[in-house]
């Protein structure tokens, strides 16, 4: 059967036994091209999250202390399995949260690339030393894992988003509750079950599914040392207020508004398709979707852009992510089209031209939504600012860089920013200037590789330490730091480096 023909069960996966819960209440997951439900996630309750949490306390002892390599074998077995499963994890993206294949194949590439990074962990868990800081005393650092941690994850990337944080925490000899998003759960099924197949022992690696009750009880759990959080900005804060004043360490990437900036020597037939992709790639539902198209310039520079951008994007193929072509695929939620709807209105109240409107659905059935470009949008108007999450780029028109950083530096947002320009002078003044942490330089999804954070900054993070890279590593770790000395040292003549020295 293929897999849009498939129906699933969601389960949690609690120390190791995957859980069917009667009596509670459910949540439908969709195919979203068709609308037709294809599971019903449990919306567990705090009672789950004990017992999750218990399972993963039990595991603890015994994962901290099984060697690192044998902790990295076990990582290297998973990666082997998510190579042989490549396309069926495809395919399930797909399905659940429908972006098309390619999409969601370079989605599974992306999740793969931390689990790789991850198989590094013996070298990404080393201390430091310095030998003899005073006579026959060194000073070294080790590194530790912190026992029960969580991760909370969004619909729009059901597969990588897990995979930021799972591999490293667990890598790291940490064990590990997931609460994946309610609207896309089968990824995060599969991970659990691909983990387990490569060895994984019972408890290191749970899921809970749910929602805010889940949510909540994760976030004010006395035993939960850590948690990630990634999803929408009201979420992550909320998720980072709580997570913090019950003690924890956490991290919450948080919603974006990124700009593009286009300059007068862009490549057009380069910047185009670039600015297509990044606009309306996975129908505009990426945290590093460009959003924003900010149009350097004279008007009639700005008129040969914006024509050129509405031409490709008028050409966009609409259709089911699962079919050969589509280039603008369905919107996760009915509801959400809803929202996204309304913000095309809001944007012709508010004085901007509709210039192309995708407001009726250019293909019936799912919950699609066609290619829309908002002209003449300003920067007092909300489509400027808020996050819309779907396939609608405004355009800024302003006439010299110091307008487009002005313009995007307004933003409560700083995810991401790119620019498309020949010039090295342009981009130097801009990357000293703008106020995002992830940048492109003609790349309009300007996302880090996997041992880089992903490096949001103002209200697309609430936190300290980012996910992936030395930061993952560090955010799921602590140190201890030793000051050594051996009296039996016949080297030991040295002073005390006692504090206060006497
Ligand atoms: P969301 O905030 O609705 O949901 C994220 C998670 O929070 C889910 O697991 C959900 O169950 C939970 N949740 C939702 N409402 C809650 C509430 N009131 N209380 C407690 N928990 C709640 O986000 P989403 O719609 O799934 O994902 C899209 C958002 O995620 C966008 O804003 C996007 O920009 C953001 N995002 C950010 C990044 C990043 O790296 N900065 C990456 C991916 C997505």
């Amino acid at each position: 059967m293929q897999t849009q023909e498939k129906s699933f069960e969601v389960k949690n996966l609690i120390g190791g036994r995957w859980e069917e819960r009667d009596g509670l209440e459910t949540e439908p997951v969709y195919d979203p091209a068709t609308g037709r439900v294809i599971a019903e996630t449990p919306l567990s309750t705090e009672e789950d999250v004990e017992r999750a949490v218990g399972a993963a306390k039990e595991a603890f002892p015994s994962w901290a202390a099984t060697p690192v390599v044998e902790r990295a074998r076990v990582l290297f077995r998973f990666k082997m399995l998510l190579e042989e499963r490549f396309d069926e994890l495809a395919d399930l993206v797909t399905l659940e949260n429908g972006k098309d294949t390619k999409d969601a194949a370079g989605e599974v590439r992306r999740g793969i690339e931390v689990v790789e990074f991850a198989c590094g962990m013996p070298t990404l868990l080393m201390g430091e030393t310095v030998r003899d800081v005073a006579r026959g005393i060194d000073n070294v650092s080790w590194r530790y894992p912190l026992g029960v941690v969580a991760a909370i994850t969004p619909f729009n990337f059901p597969f990588m988003v897990p995979l930021w944080t799972a591999p490293i925490a667990i890598g790291a000899g940490n064990t590990y509750v997931l609460k994946p998003s309610e609207r896309t759960p089968l990824s995060a099924q599969r991970i659990g079950e691909l983990l387990f197949e490569a060895g994984l022992p019972e408890g290191v690696f749970n899921i809970v599914n749910g929602a805010k009750e889940v949510v909540d009880a994760i976030c004010s759990h006395p035993e939960i040392k850590a948690v990630s959080f990634v999803g929408s900005q009201p979420v992550a804060k909320h998720v980072y207020e709580l997570g913090c004043a019950h003690g924890k360490r956490v991290q919450a990437l948080a919603g974006a508004k990124n700009s593009m900036i286009a300059m007068p020597d862009a490549v057009l037939e380069k910047a185009v398709p670039n600015i297509i992709s990044s606009a309306y790639g996975n129908a505009g539902e990426r945290c590093l979707a460009g959003s924003v198209l900010v149009a350097v310039g004279t008007e009639e520079e700005q008129d040969r852009l914006v024509e050129a951008v509405k031409e490709a994007a008028s050409a966009m193929k609409v259709g089911p992510g699962y079919e050969e072509g589509s280039e603008l695929t369905p919107l996760i939620r009915d509801s959400h089209r809803e929202r996204v709807r309304s913000y095309v209105d809001l944007a012709e109240e508010e004085g901007a031209e509709v210039v192309l409107d995708g407001r009726k659905p250019p293909v019936e059935g799912g919950f699609f939504f066609g290619p829309t470009i908002l002209d003449r949008v300003t920067g007092e108007m909300r489509v400027a600012r808020e996050e819309i999450f779907g396939p609608v780029l405004s355009v800024v028109r302003v006439r010299t860089l110091d307008e487009a950083i002005e313009f995007t530096n307004a933003s409560p947002f700083g995810n991401a920013c790119s620019i498309y320009t020949e010039s090295g002078a342009a981009i130097r003044h801009w990357r000293e200037r703008i106020e995002a942490g992830m940048l492109g330089v003609n790349v309009g999804v300007a996302a880090p590789m996997a041992f880089f954070p992903f490096n949001g900054i103002k209200n697309s993070f609430y936190g300290d330490l980012h996910a992936t890279g030395k930061d993952g590593v560090r955010f799921f770790t602590e140190n201890k730091v030793e000051i050594v000395r051996f009296y039996s040292d016949p080297d030991d003549v040295g002073p005390s480096v006692a504090y206060p020295e006497e």
